[in-house]
């Protein structure tokens, strides 16, 4: 037996805190990230009852938590016990990462540029380009503003519930006056020409890998298909997608970009594209390994 000596009095802690947390893939990009770049840092996972939010962010100062990433069900709630946040995050209205200063935390959110280097690296443009988001909840708040930060032709929102489409337009369209509009389930069908869906509804998800949100008909008028699901690998969507000849991603670049985000934002510095390239392939090898793909 070794002696463990990669933890030591200089180590800056690292978290994330949600609830549940128990199946967080976090601390393994960041621990790895750490470990290739070779900084002194540990991540964990805290997992935080709603009711000790407060209680949790005050304790986390006290202990000089650098750090921490933020989960459901507190993106929103936690934005309350904040010394300052981000424009994006409130474009956004979720914080998923906040950097400890001396006065309290900041909060960020690193969704969208998770989601910006996702594409960017697969070389899709939104410049120009007609987006059709299925969902209007979290997540696709997040893909909206980076959407519409990219100058696109259009923006269509479609969603179950039409109201929380169309408060998720008038919310992005205040910041952007982007040409976004609000469609119902059965609108989809009537679309055409559409440069990339983005699929940001649970539904596909496992342990339920029947379902997918929209027909295989529908994605003939596809070109790029990303769904942010990564558990399947391939959702039905995907399968779908590429069967009608879509160019298609899983949510695991979203995943792997905005811990990348967060880390840079820690740490004040920029991981080059390389490097990022590197551990991402490392991560995804070990992810698939591990048999949770
Ligand atoms: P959320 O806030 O609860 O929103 C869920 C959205 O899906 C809502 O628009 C909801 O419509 C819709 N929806 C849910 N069940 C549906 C159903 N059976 N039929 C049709 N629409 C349905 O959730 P979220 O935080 O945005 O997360 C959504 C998905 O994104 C999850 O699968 C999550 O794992 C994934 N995600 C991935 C990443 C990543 O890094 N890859 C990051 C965040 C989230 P209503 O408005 O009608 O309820």
């Amino acid at each position: 037996m070794s002696c463990v000596d990669f933890v030591n009095g200089k180590t800056k802690v690292l978290g994330v805190i949600g609830h549940p947390i128990a199946h967080t893939f976090s601390p393994v990009i960041h621990n790895t990230l750490g470990k290739i770049l070779d900084h002194n840092i540990i991540y964990t996972a805290y997992p935080v009852e709603p009711s000790r939010l407060e209680g949790a962010i005050k304790g986390a100062h006290c202990l000089q938590i650098q750090g921490i990433n933020v989960t459901v069900p507190h993106k929103q709630e936690v934005m309350a016990y904040l010394e300052d946040i981000d424009p994006l995050a409130r474009q956004v209205g979720a914080v998923n990462t906040l950097k400890r200063t001396e006065t309290g935390y900041v909060g960020y959110n690193t969704d969208v540029e998770g989601l910006l280097r996702c594409l960017q690296n697969r070389q899709v443009q939104l410049k120009g380009r007609r987006v059709l988001l299925l969902g209007a909840g979290g997540a696709a708040r997040a893909a909206a503003v980076m959407a519409a930060s990219q100058a696109p032709k259009k923006i269509w929102i479609a969603n179950r519930t039409m109201e929380n489409a169309r408060k998720l337009g008038e919310d992005i369209k205040a910041f952007y006056g982007a040409n976004i509009e609000a469609i119902s389930w059965e609108q989809i069908e009537d679309l055409e020409g559409i440069d990339l869906c983005i699929q940001t509804t649970p539904i596909g998800m496992s342990p339920h890998t029947g379902g997918s949100p929209i027909g295989e008909q529908v994605l003939k008028n596809v070109k790029v298909a990303l769904d942010l699901i990564y558990n399947p690998w391939k959702t039905k969507f995907l399968a779908d997608a590429e069967k009608a000849g879509c160019q298609i991603i899983n949510g695991f670049d979203m995943l792997y970009y905005q811990a990348v985000k967060a880390y840079e934002i820690w740490g004040e510095l920029k991981i080059d594209a390389q490097a990022q390239r590197h551990v991402k392939d490392i991560l995804e090898q070990y992810y698939m390994q591990s048999g949770r793909a």
